[in-house]
């Protein structure tokens, strides 16, 4: 009797994730998980993908991602899916989804939530939702520290330390959610409130990782002129909390600064070297993208002008008009200093804008992504007519554009970095690798063919040469289209 598969991937080149070559072999899937890796020429399957020329991979694991609500509003979270991500890391940045109200207050105000939406109240909650209504991949949480502080602290503005009282309020809920499967706590200290936090209380947060586990990761207190110190900060609170460090959206912003990653990069490399477990993460672009009002902030904050040259409007859910246009055009359409102009578009669509801007350096990027410390991520906001473009074209940019055309790095290590070192750091130890016995969260694509058609005139157009995405086993894209299969569910950390 031969064996018999749910489903065969004959004849591909399979890059088990570890960073080795590609291999020839064929894959068989028997439920949501790798049944076979090898020879399967007297195998028989459910289904068969003849996967001839193609390369086989661990489904991609998006550690940076903004999609806590996205999932349940638009569950076929076809950016994502469609670029081969099989698994989303949401709640970052601070941004978490406890307290309810004050998530539905944040950056998720963009998204047009139905009313039927789903409500929890704590993060046990919310990853038993995602599994109720399963989206198209799978979802794993980091809690949120701004939420939580907002919650507790009663809004986002108190310019204060938490009292006693409200830092046992952020703790308890900090732990229920890494008791119940949470992989860290996140942190966004460019943001009301994480900007107001002292280094003692967000160490304090730490240590509710190190004594759960998951880990702290942080959109760092500063990305330009203060980079080096932001950088120590984190490693510092990873250290005194006792659990690895995520430094989030790794860069250096501001021409002024360009060329300081070797720097932060020398501080990872120094903390390692003490046998600290730090690490990073990176969207492929010169462009960075979050939300008007913040910006806005710390430039005045930093006496420094905004370059409304370099800026324009991803999403202005009231004033629809004025996205995809750069701020210095908006403040000539509106007659008005560019100053008021901002104030003018925050206050008309309640201080709910997002912008891309632009401000790296592309030897910086480069530089960034070769490190043996960075993972890839999107930080993808997808919401709005003109979004960045990492949200749809992340990985295949990074297949096409940095390892196949300008040989950045190579097509084994481009996967690691998107398949088992996210798994292995955020501990999603059932997948990250094309293994027998872990999840069939897998990807068909052709290295020689794959083209991103992310744009930033354009942003929201899947690649071409990616034509099979599966996950925990069932097929979420199926010759390039997506097939609407809900086979996602939360991760726990630990599997
Ligand atoms: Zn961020």
């Amino acid at each position: 009797m031969p064996a018999q598969h749910d489903l065969i991937i004959r004849n591909g080149t399979v890059y088990d994730g570890s960073g080795g070559p590609g291999m020839r072999a064929d894959v068989g899937v028997r439920g949501d998980l790798i049944a076979a890796v090898g020879d399967l020429a007297d195998a028989t399957g459910g289904e068969e993908i003849d996967a001839s020329g193609q390369a086989v991979v661990p489904g991609f694991i998006d550690v940076h991602s903004h999609d806590d609500m996205l999932v349940l509003v638009e569950p076929d979270v076809t950016g994502k899916t469609m670029q081969g991500v099989t698994t989303v890391v949401v709640g970052n940045c601070g941004s978490g989804v406890v307290p309810y109200q004050r998530a539905r207050d944040g950056l998720m105000r963009a998204l047009d939530v139905p009313d039927e939406f789903p409500t929890w109240s704590s993060y046990p909650q919310y990853l038993d939702v995602l599994d109720a209504h399963a989206p198209s991949l799978n979802v794993a949480v980091l809690v949120g520290h701004g939420t939580l502080r907002s919650g507790a602290m009663g809004g986002p503005a108190e310019q204060r330390p938490p009292s006693a009282e409200e830092l046992v309020q952020m703790r308890g809920w900090l732990a229920e959610g890494l008791e119940a499967g949470a992989v860290g706590v996140s942190t966004g200290l460019i943001y009301e409130p994480g900007r107001y936090t002292e280094t003692a209380e967000l160490i304090e947060m730490a240590k509710e990782c190190g004594r759960i586990g998951g880990l702290y990761a942080s959109h760092i207190r500063g990305e330009g002129a203060t980079l080096l110190d932001a950088v120590s900060e984190a490693i510092r609170i990873g250290e005194e909390g006792g659990c690895p460090t995520q430094i989030s959206h790794h860069k250096a912003t501001g021409e002024a600064n360009w060329g300081r990653v070797h720097e932060s990069l020398a501080l990872i490399e120094q903390a390692r070297s003490r046998g600290l477990d730090v690490l990073a993460d990176q969207y492929p672009y010169i462009a960075s993208s979050t939300g008007l009002a913040a910006i806005a902030l710390n430039a005045r904050e930093g006496g420094a002008g905004m370059d409304g040259e370099s800026i324009f409007i991803a999403s202005a859910p009231r004033t629809p008009q004025h996205e995809g246009k750069y701020l210095s055009a908006i403040a000539d359409e509106l007659d008005l200093p560019l100053d008021d102009a901002i104030d003018k578009l925050l206050g008309d669509n309640s201080r709910t804008v997002t912008i891309v801007a632009f401000g790296m350096d592309e030897a910086d990027v480069r530089t960034v992504l070769r490190h043996e410390s960075t993972m890839v991520g999107t930080d993808g906001l997808g919401w709005g007519s003109r979004p960045h473009p990492r949200h749809f074209g992340t990985y295949p940019r990074i297949l096409q554009h940095y390892v196949r055309e300008e040989g950045v790095i190579t097509l084994e290590a481009a996967i690691q970095k998107m398949t088992s070192m996210p798994a292995e750091q955020f501990r999603l130890t059932d997948r990250g690798y094309v293994q027998e016995g872990l999840a069939a969260d897998l990807v068909v694509f052709d290295p020689a063919a794959i083209v991103d058609h992310a744009t930033f005139e354009d942003p929201r157009n899947a690649p071409s040469g990616m034509p099979h995405v599966i996950v925990n086993g069932a097929a979420v894209v199926r010759d390039g289209e997506h097939t609407h299969a809900r086979a996602g569910r939360a991760l726990r950390r630990g599997g």
